[in-house]
């Protein structure tokens, strides 16, 4: 569900995994790949979120850090390792490429991103539609562009209005998790927190401001859309 909230232990152990390092996986299993965002303010990245509402560019990954005298941040991003084989920008990129050829199918790519350290939310899943190379006077920088899937669980096969869905910034899902201090606004529970649309999308509610987004558990979720119904 879009703007679950889960821990980091709660987000390893969905993608089946012990640990979750890096920002991009490709082919993380045999449905979709997995990317990582945060929007903390000493980021090393800058993802953002275009004006559509529903769509993200995310930036590749700097080449690793391999002596203490060269910053990654002055390298072109790399497509390739050292060894000649794709680096996590070059799988992604391929991907595209071949989906412009019409030999495969858009990716699918999961997106969580960090709120606080051991707070994460579920942004959705994406299309990687396209990809730029971005020169910024010194160095390539690849920008990915992801779009809001209408297809949101491919478990389930949930679709999703996109016209009616908006993203929440990260800056107000922090500021809504601080204010509502961690815990369902109703009940007070902990567990299965998501963030709410105090008035659905579809009602005219906004995203805009963390007026109209709280924190609601999922039993207090059903109840409440019980009562719109
Ligand atoms: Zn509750």
């Amino acid at each position: 569900m879009i703007d679950q909230i889960y821990s980091y232990r709660e987000m390893c152990d969905i993608e089946n995994v012990q640990t979750l390092q890096r920002g991009m996986n490709f082919r993380m299993n045999h449905r979709y790949s997995v990317i990582l965002m945060s929007r903390r303010s000493n980021a090393p990245y800058s993802d953002k979120i275009l004006e559509d509402s529903i769509t993200i560019e995310y930036e590749g990954h700097d080449a690793p850090k391999t002596s203490y005298e060269i910053n990654p941040k002055t390298l072109d991003q790399p497509k390739l390792t050292r060894n000649g084989t794709l680096t996590q920008n070059g799988k992604f990129i391929e991907s595209v490429e071949k989906y412009k050829k019409d030999t495969s199918e858009l990716e699918k790519v999961k997106v969580y991103e960090k709120i606080l350290p051991g707070v994460w939310s579920l942004k959705g899943f994406f299309d990687l539609i396209d990809y730029k190379i971005n020169h910024d006077g010194k160095r390539n920088v690849f920008i990915f562009s992801l779009k809001l899937s209408d297809e949101q669980d491919v478990e389930t096969n949930g679709h999703i209005d996109l016209k009616h869905t908006r993203l929440i910034s990260s800056e107000i899902k922090k500021e809504v998790w601080q204010r509502d201090k961690g815990k369902c606004v109703i009940c007070g529970s902990i567990k299965n927190l998501h963030f709410d649309h105090d008035l659905p999308f579809s009602k005219g509610g906004t995203s805009l401001t963390a007026k109209n987004i709280r924190l609601l558990c999922a039993k207090c979720n059903l109840a409440k859309s019980d009562k719109i119904e």
